[in-house]
């Protein structure tokens, strides 16, 4: 700051930046604090002492100390533990909510000044205003003659009263006025209603009404637990099915996350969070004691969701419908996510069977079964990955360089370390184009977010594309990375269920048992079978090629891929002809031993299918089958180690981890050279 020109930060700032900061965060982070009954309590770091009496209240975002007397608020904290000036701190604490300190002249006219307390006072009359609309609704849903119809769709979809009071759930009873009857009886209560989008004024005939009437209503609370808006659910047929509160000062709808202060309240130190789409899965799942979960409040994830989501923990979980708008709502959450993986943090994305959304199915298939789904939710680079190669024939060489060009760009768009270099040698895996050529494709075609006009083509597109349509509200196009994606290329209703097409083949867990159930996708031409199954048609054609590998390499008995097993039991039988016989089966004869494979079925149609390239150099393009599953080999190994990463929090361990994924990119390296050179 200047000494010349003194400025002062203006009220109206203060409070903004007090309403997104949370004090628990700002001590607990220098000093560590337990939770006990509603506060945290920790040793006073303002005087010594041996049995915690220094105590911080998240309600009243305050913090006391028994023995010495000191307290504050958040900023009060900073200045006294680490010496700071009011305005340091205000800037220190800026900077943590992503906040730019506005400065002021000093000498600002008492009309200005008045004019900053007056939306100051406005602000507070708001938050206490919706905090007594919200104790209504609580009411009426314990009280009020029409409770009926109410608590029974509650009790239906199993919710107790424990979780309905937690959440505080309520009901707005039919009728145009009842909440304005109970607050508005003034004409500036009237006006605040109105202002807070509680109660709505007729244009034309200036009358003024309730705006949740019939419904279930959901408070939505900011990080603090202040209520800043609510959402409604209908109980009769009227539409919309959801509505949320209209924006105002103190609500934001593509910054607030539904059950965000609920899953704090419940665990302090989260390490995942569950992105959903409604009230209902949020408070569904935290009855079947799955406490991790927030919804968007009938708008796209946005990159204001995604940076307090990864302030907080390192893995979201997208958990969204398997229809057509919630595939699309993934696809979209999955190109926001692109700016924030950087190593360490992970996205994954869980998409339902059709019909299903996370109530329906924790109710149907427990809390188990979904926390499952959810712990073998598809990997970011497996996702991103599936969704670019969709519809792509990878043996023609103008789809590879169509999966190269549009890719590159997401890829780059990455924050750089481990995991943006080893996307890049998956997709030169994929394209079998190196680095240079790869950046050469990039340079060439630049990502179409260049130009606003192009950027909110998209992300209106994309915007219709995820709103769940039975939401009224007006999402905002805030996307900072526009996908080069054409709008219509997630068309076929079913490639969910067709996931397990190579190259992004799901890996089946016993490996030498094989299901009888599986064969092979006969929709697919023949010449996308995976790399196993191109290994197994080979040797099983011309079992001579299996002599090069006497010695079978370890990365195929290791690989969690469908089939790699088979493959493995194939080189196996053929090495004990080979001794038998001293000379290298013939192709009946080979077949001939398979016939009590359990995988035999798929085997033969395998061996029965022709070859769509040229019957050349068959030794090469096992070789080239069985270097395929090498990188696969190491794709798995990446996962695994990014499931480390992920999940512990021991700096021995992630170092640990870190090591060695550099020296498997490293190892991955002197492989693609090898290829290179033979
Ligand atoms: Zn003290």
């Amino acid at each position: 700051m200047s000494a010349q020109q003194p400025q002062r930060i203006p009220q109206d700032f203060i409070d903004t930046l007090l309403d997104r900061t949370d004090i628990v965060d700002v001590v607990d982070s220098r000093v560590k604090l337990k939770r006990s009954g509603r506060n945290y309590t920790a040793c006073c770091p303002f005087h010594k002492e041996k049995t915690p009496s220094f105590s911080v209240a998240p309600d009243k975002q305050f913090y006391y100390c028994f023995g010495c007397g000191a307290g504050g608020n958040a900023i009060g904290f900073l200045m006294e533990l680490e010496h700071l000036s009011f305005p340091e701190a205000v800037e220190e604490l800026a900077r943590k909510a992503g906040m730019d300190v506005p400065k002021q002249e000093q000498n600002l006219s008492p009309a200005a000044i008045a004019a900053q307390q007056a939306k100051a006072q406005a602000r507070n009359q708001a938050y206490d205003l919706l905090e007594q609309a919200n104790l209504y609704y609580q009411k009426q849903l314990r009280q009020h003659p029409q409770r009926k119809q109410a608590v029974s769709y509650l009790q239906e979809r199993g919710l107790s009263g424990q979780i309905a009071q937690r959440f505080g759930i309520g009901f707005a009873p039919s009728g145009w006025q009842n909440l304005l009857d109970e607050l508005g009886t003034s004409d500036t209560t009237q006006s605040a209603l109105i202002n807070s989008g509680m109660a709505i004024k007729k244009p034309d005939s200036q009358r003024v009404y309730d705006f949740f009437r019939e419904r279930i209503i959901f408070p939505i609370r900011n990080s603090k637990g202040k209520v800043i808006a609510f959402g409604g659910r209908v109980l009769g047929d009227a539409k919309p099915k959801y509505l949320n509160s209209p924006e105002s000062a103190i609500f934001h709808k593509e910054k607030e996350l539904y059950g965000l202060y609920e899953a704090r309240q419940q665990q302090r130190d989260l390490k995942r969070l569950l992105v959903v789409e409604g009230y209902m899965d949020v408070v569904a799942l935290a009855q079947h004691n799955i406490h991790y979960a927030v919804a968007t409040l009938g708008t796209a994830t946005s990159h204001h969701h995604l940076e307090r989501i990864y302030k907080m923990v390192s893995e979201v979980i997208f958990c969204f419908d398997g229809d057509a708008a919630g595939i699309k709502a993934a696809v979209r959450a999955m190109h926001t996510s692109v700016p924030f993986m950087s190593d360490g943090r992970q996205a994954r994305f869980l998409l339902l069977p059709q019909g299903e959304d996370p109530d329906t199915m924790v109710r149907k298939e427990g809390a188990e079964a979904l926390t499952n789904l959810i712990a073998n939710a598809t990997p970011f680079s497996e996702f991103l990955f599936q969704q670019f190669s969709q519809d792509l024939d990878i043996h023609n060489l103008e789809h590879r360089a169509k999966l190269a060009t549009d890719m590159m760009p997401v890829i780059q768009s990455m924050p750089k370390g481990l995991m943006r270099s080893m996307m890049i040698s998956k997709l030169e895996d994929y394209t079998g184009l190196n680095q240079d050529t790869l950046a050469q494709l990039t340079a060439v075609n630049d990502p179409p977010a260049i130009t606003a006009k192009a950027d909110t083509a998209l992300s209106d597109h994309h915007e219709q594309a995820t709103i769940n349509t039975d939401f009224v509200d007006t999402p905002t196009g805030d996307a900072p990375y526009a996908p080069p994606i054409p709008p219509d290329y997630v068309q076929a209703d079913n490639y969910w269920q067709a996931k397990e097409s190579w190259p992004t083949q799901p890996t089946t867990h016993h490996q030498q048992g094989y299901q009888k159930n599986h064969h092979i996708q006969q929709r697919q031409k023949a010449s996308v079978q995976n790399p196993a199954q191109g290994a197994i048609r080979l040797i099983l054609r011309h079992p001579t090629l299996a002599q090069n590998y006497a010695q079978i390499p370890d990365h195929l008995r290791q690989l969690r891929m469908a089939d790699a097993g088979v493959l493995v039991r194939l080189l196996e039988i053929c090495q004990q002809i080979q001794t038998q016989l001293q000379r290298a089966p013939k192709a009946a004869e080979l077949q001939s031993e398979c016939t009590t494979l359990e995988a035999w079925p798929m085997m033969r149609e395998l061996a029965a299918m022709e070859s769509l390239t040229v019957a050349s150099d068959h030794t090469s393009q096992l070789q080239e089958a069985i270097d395929k599953l090498h990188h696969h080999y190491f794709d798995q190994r990446f996962d695994d180690l990014s499931q480390i990463l992920r999940n512990s929090s021991g700096e021995e361990q992630i170092n640990t981890a870190k090591k060695q994924l550099k020296s498997l990119l490293s190892e991955k390296e002197t492989l693609q050279k090898m290829q290179k050179s033979r």
